[in-house]
Order: C-alpha cells, then structure tokens, then sequence
C-alpha cells in the first residue's frame, strides 16, 4: 500500500464510510484511506434493517440510547439532525420513505442501495479503500501514527477508529477495535450484546413459537430503576424476540454482568395496571356472566398466550365469568400485567443487533470526540460508549459522530479556518 496518509480511517462500516465521506468533503487535497479487515466492506450495512438498513428515524433523541453521558450524546447528535442525515442520503441518491415508529429506510427497500451510494461517493471524492486490511496495531511516532495492517505500515497524520464493536463478529467487529483503544491508553466500559434475543428456561414458550403481540416488558435489576419497554413481542422456539425484547436485552446483559438481582417481567395488557385489568374482568362477568375465562382473556392477547398463562396458573379456562371468585379473578389480573419470564441467557454476540459499552465518553472531547488520551485520535460509531434502541437510532449515532469527527479534523489542520457545518 501506498505508506502515508492525513488521515486514516480504521474500519470501514457506516461511521468509518461517513467520516471518510464527510471528511474528504470538507478537506478537499487531504489523503483519506479506509482501512476495513473485511474481504468485501459493508456486511453491517447489508444485513440491516432486515436487509432494507433502517437508516434512522424521523424524531432521534438522547432518550433513545444508553451508555454514557446525555449531555455529549444529545451534542452529537445535535450537530447532524435528522433532516441533514436525509438530506445527505439525498444527495447520494437514495431517497427514503417512513415506516411505523418514524423508521426511515430507502425506498429502493434495499441497504444495497445504501452501500453502494456511500462507496461510490467515497470514490467519487477520491477516498483510498483498503479491504482486508485487518489492522492489528496504532503506534503514535513524532507526532503521527503507524498503523500495522497485515501488508504493511501506513503512517497517517490522524486516526479515526471507528471499528464498531463486537455484534455479528462474522461482519468484520469482532472487538479487536477495543484491544486498539485499550493500547492507545483507553478504558473499557466492559461490552456486552445489546439488541439481542433473550433464551427463557422451560419448554412452556416454545409452543408459542410464532405468535407476536404487544407487550411491555420490564426488567428489575437490584438497586436500579426498572428499565421499560414496549412493543412487539416475538415468542420463539428458544424465547422471546422482537423489538420489544431487544430493546430490554441490554438491561439485563449490563444487571447480570454487575451481578446484580434481576427479574423480567412481561405486562399483557400494555398501558393497564392490575386493578383496570380487574375491573374489565368485573364487568364482563356482569355482562357476560357465561363467558369463558380464556375466551374473555383472548379479548386482551392472543389467545394461545391467554391458555398458557391459564395453565401455568393452574386456573381452568373454561371457568365461567360469573364463578370465577375474587381471589382468582385478582390473581388472574396481576398475572397479566406482572407475568415473570425465567430469561436464562441471551443469544450472544452472534445475533445481538449491538453492544452496549465501549470507549468511555468521559474519554472524548464533545466536540470533535478527540481521544482525551491519545492526541490525534479520534472515535466514532459505535466503538464508543452509546447504543440506541431498535429504530434506526445507531446508524443516526454512527453518521452523526462521523460528522462531529469530520469537522474536528477540518478545525485540527486548518486551524485559521471556522469549521463546516
Ligand atoms: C443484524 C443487524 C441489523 C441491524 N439493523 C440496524 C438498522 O436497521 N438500523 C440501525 O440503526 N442499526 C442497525 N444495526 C446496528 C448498526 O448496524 C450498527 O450500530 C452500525 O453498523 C455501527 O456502525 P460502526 O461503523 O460503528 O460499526 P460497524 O458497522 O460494525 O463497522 C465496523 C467496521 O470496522 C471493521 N473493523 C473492525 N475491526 C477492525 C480492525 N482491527 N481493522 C480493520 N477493520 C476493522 C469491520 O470490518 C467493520 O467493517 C444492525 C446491526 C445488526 C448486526
């Protein structure tokens, strides 16, 4: 490989692309090389969104992720707003349109459409892609960088790593990124899968296998504040899945890694608590004295997940409204609204969508995310401390820091100049 660089980027994915996009832009002479471990860049990009890349979402805030700072995440994110992330996605041709939940995705329906918009602009701007260029180590030397990638040395003025963090390790981020960091001076919030399916014990979901309905789910970690989600619930062969159960997965993973007490409770009736819940039961056994209990409970869910919750209680359904005494009745109500899943596991890095934790915020600048560890670095994506719900919300994180990274770069070699955007 050609040996120098201004800047280097290291991993090519959605923050790495559009860093290098971004940057090539603004920086116009300056030499910008991606260097990705991948054979072919993109697998992350390609298997998004269902294949369709769910790019990001019509109304993005701080609320929708975790990890660290509000305050340095709602900075980013405010420095590229959501109609200039559509706005650029325009320019390179790919046009999007709004699913339910404010879930953008290009119309083509195609994240192929996505990747390759973004490489030919990288082309087009004359950014240098290196695939399977594995980088295994970042030395700062005189005032720059040698990056080790397998052929060869680059030395590069400026690094950006934006490796991404260990979901889908077959994509290409399979945590060596964090080794990087870690060298480079860097702490870890420890990682773990985010966006992840959860395993329960037991046999009795599994005949619930392809049913989904809208749940909130809860999860009580000792000492914390219960985490709550709501929305489709996928019961599975193995457990539950959906966007409900991904977006929960990761308090759970941060409970159990702090050794924490933990409970997942799933609530049936979204929105009601145990006592309105009575009260519809109560009224129907006055209107409806010869209604079935599970007939009057497939009204609230589906009914296989009404017969199961029955059995495990050991209620028969075919009891009658009007004999149904009060303290089944009562029993029957908190059930629905506090049902405990038994999560044994989640699926692991293999099929989490994300990873919570990563490089510190408290290690960044806020406004360029330059390491506050190693002078001339700089972080991007998800290599860093943040992860956002299902919605498009970490493809928004991963372009919005590239953007902040971008602009720092343009203010760190063209000091005289105001900065971009
Ligand atoms: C199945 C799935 C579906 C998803 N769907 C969506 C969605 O629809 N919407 C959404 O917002 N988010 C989605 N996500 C999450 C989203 O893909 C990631 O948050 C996003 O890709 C992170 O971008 P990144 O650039 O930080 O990391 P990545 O996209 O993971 O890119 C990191 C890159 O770095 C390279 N790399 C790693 N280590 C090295 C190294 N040592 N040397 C050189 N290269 C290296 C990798 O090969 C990779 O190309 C999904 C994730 C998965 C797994």
């Amino acid at each position: 490989m050609t040996n120098t660089a201004d800047i280097a980027i290291v991993g090519g994915g959605a923050a790495g692309l559009a860093t290098a996009i971004f940057a090539a832009r603004l920086m116009p002479g300056r030499s910008v090389v991606v260097l990705d471990g991948a054979r072919k860049l993109g697998a992350k990009i390609l298997i998004s969104g269902g294949g369709r890349c769910n790019i990001t979402n019509v109304v993005v805030t701080a609320a929708d992720y975790c990890g660290g700072s509000p305050n340095v995440i709602k900075q980013v994110l405010a420095a590229l707003p959501v109609d200039r992330t559509v706005a650029f996605f325009k320019e390179l041709g790919v046009e999007l349109y709004e699913e339910e939940h404010g879930k953008l995705f290009p119309k083509t329906n195609r994240a192929r459409t996505v990747l390759e918009a973004m490489l030919g602009e990288a082309n087009r701007l004359g950014v240098r892609i290196l695939p399977e260029h594995r980088v295994t180590g970042i030395r700062p030397h005189a005032g720059r960088f040698e990056i080790d990638a397998g052929t060869g040395t680059l030395s590069a003025e400026k690094v950006v790593l934006t490796t991404g963090g260990q979901s889908f390790p077959k994509t290409g981020s399979d945590g060596l990124g964090y080794r990087l960091a870690e060298e480079l001076g860097h702490t870890l919030v420890p990682p773990t899968p985010a966006l992840v399916p959860l395993i329960l014990d037991g046999e009795s979901h599994v005949h619930l296998s392809g049913i989904a309905h809208d749940v909130e789910l809860t999860v009580q970690a000792a000492e914390r504040k219960p985490a709550r989600a709501r929305g489709a619930l996928l019961w599975t062969h193995f457990g539950i899945s959906g966007p409900v159960a991904l977006d929960v997965s990761r308090y759970w993973h941060r409970a159990c890694l702090e050794k924490r007490e933990v409970t997942v409770f799933a609530n049936f009736v979204p929105g009601e608590d145990a006592a309105a819940v009575e009260a519809r039961l109560l009224a129907l056994a006055s209107t409806q004295p010869r209604a079935q209990l599970h007939n009057a409970l497939a009204r609230l869910l589906p009914a296989r997940v009404a017969d199961a919750l029955l059995d495990a209680m050991g209620i028969p359904g075919t009891t009658l409204m009007a004999h149904l005494p009060k303290e089944f009745r009562r029993k029957v109500a908190t059930a629905l609204v506090r049902w405990p899943l038994p999560v044994r596991d989640s699926r692991g890095y293999a099929h989490a969508e994300a990873t919570s934790g990563g490089v510190p915020l408290a290690e960044v600048e806020t406004r360029g995310l330059g390491s506050r560890k190693c002078p001339g670095l700089h972080l991007a994506g998800e290599v860093l401390d943040v992860d956002g719900r299902i919605g498009g919300f970490n493809f928004q994180w991963a372009w919005a820091s590239a953007w902040v990274v971008a602009t720092a770069l343009v203010r760190a070699v063209k000091p005289d100049e105001p900065a971009a955007g």
